[in-house]
Formats: C-alpha cells, structure tokens, sequence
C-alpha cells in the first residue's frame, strides 16, 4: 500500500460556520476519518501545516508547503495538499515551478462546500486527490470535480460551481475515472533531477489595463522597485499606442531601461498572447516587453518569482516563459 501523506492548509473544506461566515477550523485527522475508504488503497499520514483561508496565503506559506513535501519526500509515496480553493491556482503554479522535477505525486485539492456539509463536494476531491497521490504520477497537480490538472494549469473559474477550476490552454492530465484515474497523454512528469527552488522573488506586480488607464500608473510602478511587471493587456497581447493619447509604449521603454522585465500577457483566458500579430503587440515588443506566452497569469507570477533569483536577463526569461 502507498504512504500517502495529507498536508492541510484550511480553506473551504475545512471549514465551519462562525460569527463571520465560514473559516476554516476541522482538521486534517478529522478530514481523514470521515474517508474511511482511504484506507482500502493507502496507509495515512498527516500534516497540520496551517488553518487559513487561502485569500490569507502569502509566498512564505507555498515555501512551507513546498519545504514541507522537500523534507518529507522520502519518507512517503505521494502528497495530497488541502487547500482553499480561491487561491489555489497561485499555490499550485508556484509549487509547480519550486518543487522542479518532484519524483512524488503533490496532488492540491479543496471544495466548494465544507467536508462537514452533507452537500459537500470536498470528499469526492479528497478521494481523488489521493487516488493521484496513490498513482506513482509524479509531478505537481490539482484534482478537482473529476478533472487532474497541471499545476501550472489551473485557473478558478467559478466561485459555486463544483467545477470550479479549468485546464487552460492544455487538456486535463487525467480524469478520475470509477476508482481509477486515467492520465491523458498531456502528462507532466519529472525530467530530471529534483530541484527546491525556495527562493524567490516577490517583486513582482500585475498591472492590469483598462480603456483610459493612465500610463503614468506603469511609470509610478517602474519607480516601486518591483523587478517584473506583468501588464495584462488586451486580446493577442495589445497595449495602447501612439494612435490613443494614454500611449503606453514610453512608459514600457522607461521600465525596459530601468531593468525591469515588462511582460505582455492577456486578459483573454485562452489561447495566449501573439504580439507578433498587432501593431498594438509589435511595438510593445519594439519597446522592449516579452511575451507571456500561453501562461495563466498564476504561472507567469509564479514562474518569474522563481526565475528572477537566478537571472534578471531578458532573453533568459523570455525563453523561459516560452516554455512549458
Ligand atoms: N475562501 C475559501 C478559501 O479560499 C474558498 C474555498 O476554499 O473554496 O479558503
């Protein structure tokens, strides 16, 4: 039988009804009993890491959730990380990309409604998640309403739905299917050695562009001592020009020379960002800005904290974000 080990972070499926709504307060060894059939296929562990709501994560708690699996990570099979579902998608690019070539199965999993609800959704997620954790699949995960999805994946796209999360601009990993999971061909495994990459760079801002929006905000932010900004432009990647009279083309040069890597990403969902398309995209490149490639805007803030403590380089990081 595997040894699966269950890190527990807070979130909706731990959580009860109080003064001020739901906050998260059952705990992992509570979790676990109410799954019995867990262990008919693995023997349990767990780990209380910390009882949050995930809109109350910071980078810090992904480094304890990645040093967590990195010091335990002989000792068990698999992991199965419970998690708040609102920030879940943060959590699991960025775990994706510090926990590099993770040789286990780190499955995150969550629910919209708490463990303790008979409606729940969160013991089916859990059942899943650690059928993942159990499948010698090695990589960082979610499982979620059926669905397997890449870390670096996942997006929350509804607050109610038990659908809650979509594998964007690549299909599910796998899907659970009866008590099994079947893995698709877009398998994410290690490829080489393991790598903690528990540093990173949180100096990274996401500007996010609105018709009539001030150039003069990215300026002010070039000024803020961040290392990256991420400009969430429109459609391929655009980003106003010289044809509109709020250009933001000056204020992208002004950041390029200051060192900071300016990336052009999309508040499109799917299908990334083309700046080669456009003039709007073409000269935001001219300007010096990369591309974010078909990254969720969770991977690309994710992805740059761990990059930007090895190099500030530009063409290093357009590459790197260019790939998988
Ligand atoms: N607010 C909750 C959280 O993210 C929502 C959830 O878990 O579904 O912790």
């Amino acid at each position: 039988m595997k040894k699966i080990c269950l890190l527990a972070t807070g979130g909706t499926i731990a959580s009860e009804s109080g003064a001020n709504g739901l906050h998260p307060q059952v705990t992992a060894k509570h979790m676990l009993r109410m799954l019995p059939e867990l262990k008919e296929f693995c023997c349990l562990e767990y780990q209380e890491l910390m009882s949050l709501d995930s809109s109350n994560l910071l980078p810090e708690h992904w480094q304890r959730m990645a040093g967590a699996v990195a010091e335990l990570r002989q000792q068990f099979d698999g992991f199965v990380i419970s998690h708040g579902t609102d920030t879940m998608a943060y959590t699991a690019s960025a775990l994706y990309y510090i926990l590099e070539n993770i040789d286990r199965p780190v499955i995150l999993t969550g629910a919209q409604i708490p463990i303790e609800d008979p409606r729940t959704d969160g013991k089916r997620n859990l059942l899943t998640a650690f059928r993942a954790a159990a499948s010698e699949r090695a990589g960082v995960y979610l499982a979620f309403d059926g669905r397997i999805i890449a870390g670096n994946r996942v997006k929350k796209l509804y607050t109610e739905s038990f659908s809650a999360f979509l594998s964007i601009n690549v299909k599910p990993a796998g899907y659970m299917s009866g008590s099994r999971i079947s893995w698709t061909a877009t398998e994410h495994q290690a490829k080489g050695v393991f790598q903690l990459h528990d540093t990173l760079d949180t100096k990274v801002f996401v500007l996010k562009l609105l018709p009539g929006m001030d150039p003069e905000i990215l300026t002010a932010l070039a000024d803020r001592g961040y290392h990256a900004i991420i400009i969430e432009g429109y459609g391929s990647g655009g980003v106003p020009t010289a044809d509109s009279p709020k250009n933001f083309l000056p204020a992208i040069e002004y950041a390029v020379k200051k060192g900071i890597i300016s990336v052009c990403t999309t508040q499109c969902i799917y299908d990334g960002v083309h700046l080669d398309r456009y003039e709007v995209g073409v000269l935001a490149e001219k300007a010096g800005a990369i591309s974010g490639g078909n990254l969720t805007i969770e991977a690309l803030v994710a992805k740059l904290m761990v990059l930007l403590v090895e190099t500030r380089e530009r063409e290093d990081i357009q590459k790197a974000l260019l790939e998988e």
